[in-house]
């Protein structure tokens, strides 16, 4: 009897744990586009283009290589609309003897996995999904091992596990870390690479043309589309990051430009959620050039920190503490998210331009997200769940497991610290150090306050006075709260008169 062999979106990779003892002859593989998916936060239109036709192209390419495969399409009439009910009607069209799954990436899907069995009353194997570097299971040891969990003893560990970058038990070039390397603001004459896109075939314009006219009314441009949405593009974007981005990663990795969306970042980010690429791969054709001469260690280790580290790190954290941390808000932050977030409509130059390129491209990189709007976020209070579920819209490399941690733990301090060990809270004079924004800003970025003080000035001082109770015992914040020690009452109260009133007077989102 046939075995129903369920692909979700984000499961778009050749040897998945799912696919690996398949039977061409008898056993089906299921894959479903539904509304639900599609809707449950309304995602930026690239983003569900480049999921779907991501998916089209995987089945096409399943088929070529002889498998059965059912796939409902989101304009199937007869789809309704969420995965159960779609297991049900292939459970009854197919009449499967069991059902095999690679374990979902999201916690809510998983939960709705996990219900199938019973609901459904088939067998139903869930697998590893074992394209990362350490199982959920591995994670879990190393966390239940210490009391506070920081990234850099995760990635060490991993650096020397998986014989990354190493020379014997030994890092490579004697040095685990070249942070304090890739700190660099970008020269204003210093060229950056154009970018490989990739043009819409005619699956992605039949995607293109369904998204247009069933959610025209989502987040974002479609006229900019140029993600890889097959593994053969996927690669090329890897290859063309390597040889031209890969060896300023490094230096520039926190740098920020007007004109210069994505400077010397990887862009791979969205295939490698989707499963296009692993992060094997990717770490390992870093180390190649590294080896080759074509990249510097700055550059190669910077990367690898990134694939390995952070990217393994954030899914362990987001396994361990769902689905509680889904509610954290340590900083007891509840105001709505602004409407500029959806509009780009501020004089804040930087933001303005960071939500512009996550209009056009569905991408801002590392920094715009941490720094400009996320930070923006982190000092004006906005309520959790409201700038979460921003993020997890409009990114075309936005899932759950990787997006959630990022922003409650990295971007807003939600979590108190479970994920990063201290707020990455800044005034605009670290947007100033770091990027061309301030110079044709609206506001002045040297004034403290006053009409055309820049806002993150007085929003940064009033963060640490209203967080003061929670954040003064860290001893990484003691710097800037010795400053404030200095401040009299009357100072500090106009401070946060100040950043209140410039909060009131934006529009919220309704
Ligand atoms: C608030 C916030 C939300 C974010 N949401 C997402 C998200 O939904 N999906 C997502 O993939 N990344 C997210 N990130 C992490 C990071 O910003 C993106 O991975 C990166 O910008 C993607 O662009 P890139 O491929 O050019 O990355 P590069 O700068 O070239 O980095 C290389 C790769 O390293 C990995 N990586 C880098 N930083 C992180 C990180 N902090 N966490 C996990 N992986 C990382 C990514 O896979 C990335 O492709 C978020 C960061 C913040 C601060
Ligand atoms: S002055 Fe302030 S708001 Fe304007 S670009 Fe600089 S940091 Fe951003």
């Amino acid at each position: 009897m046939a075995v129903l062999r369920v692909i979700f979106g984000d499961q778009l990779t050749d040897n998945l744990s799912a696919l690996r003892d398949i039977d061409p002859d008898n056993d089906i593989v299921l894959m479903m586009e539904v509304l639900a998916e599609c809707t449950h936060v309304p995602h930026h239109k690239q983003k569900i283009v480049l999921v779907l036709s991501a998916m089209r192209h995987f089945a096409e390419q399943l088929r070529g290589r002889g498998m059965n495969v059912d796939y409902v399409s989101l304009d199937d009439d007869q789809n309704t609309g969420d995965f159960t009910s779609e297991i049900r009607r292939a459970v009854t069209r197919h009449r499967p003897a069991g059902i095999v799954v690679t374990e979902p990436s999201e916690w809510r899907v998983s939960a709705m996995v996990e219900r199938w069995e019973s609901s459904i009353g088939l067998r139903v194997e869930v697998r590893d999904d074992d394209r990362f570097f350490a199982t959920r299971e591995r994670f879990n040891a190393w966390a239940q091992r210490r009391s506070a969990w920081r990234m850099e003893h995760f990635y060490r560990e991993m650096r020397r596990e998986h014989s990354v970058l190493m020379d014997g038990a030994q890092p490579t070039g004697g040095q685990w870390n070249f942070d304090h390397d890739n700190r660099k603001a970008l020269p204003k004459d210093r060229l950056v690479p154009v970018r490989q896109r990739f043009s819409p075939d005619a699956i992605t314009l039949a995607v293109i043309e369904v998204v247009q006219s069933r959610f025209a009314r989502h987040f974002g441009r479609l006229d900019e589309f140029g993600w890889p949405v097959t593994r053969t593009e996927a690669l090329a974007a890897l290859a063309d990051f390597v040889a031209h981005g890969l060896p300023s990663f490094g230096d520039y990795q926190d740098a920020m430009r007007l004109d210069a969306p994505f400077l010397f970042h990887s862009l791979v980010s969205p295939a490698l959620n989707l499963g296009l690429l692993t992060p094997r791969e990717v770490c390992a054709a870093a180390e190649t050039a590294f080896d080759e001469g074509v990249a510097p260690l700055n550059a190669v280790e910077g990367f690898i920190r990134q694939v390995l580290g952070w990217r393994e790190y954030v899914r362990g954290v987001y396994w361990q503490l769902m689905p509680e941390y889904a509610s954290s808000n340590e900083l007891q932050a509840v105001r709505k998210l602004p409407d500029f977030y959806w509009t780009g409509e501020t004089q804040m130059q930087c933001v303005r331009t960071a939500i512009q390129s996550t209009e056009r491209y569905a991408y801002a990189h590392h920094i715009q997200r941490l720094m400009v709007t996320g930070n923006f976020a982190l000092l004006a209070g906005i309520a959790p769940k409201h700038i979460e579920q921003w993020y997890l819209a409009v990114y075309a490399d936005a899932f759950e497991w990787v997006e959630m941690p990022n922003t409650l733990g990295m971007a807003i301090f939600a979590d108190g610290g479970r994920m990063a060990s201290k707020p990455y809270a800044a005034s605009g004079a670290y947007i100033n150090r770091m990027s061309d924004a301030c110079s044709t800003c609206h506001y002045d970025v040297k004034q403290k306050s006053g009409p055309q003080a820049c806002p993150f000035n007085y929003l940064y001082w009033a963060f640490l006075i209203r967080n003061r109770q929670t954040l003064s015992k860290n001893p990484r914040m003691a710097m800037p709260y010795r400053s404030l020690a200095a401040w009299s009452q009357e100072r500090q109260a106009a401070v946060l008169a100040e950043a209140e009133a410039f909060l009131d007077g934006l529009v919220a989102t309704s």
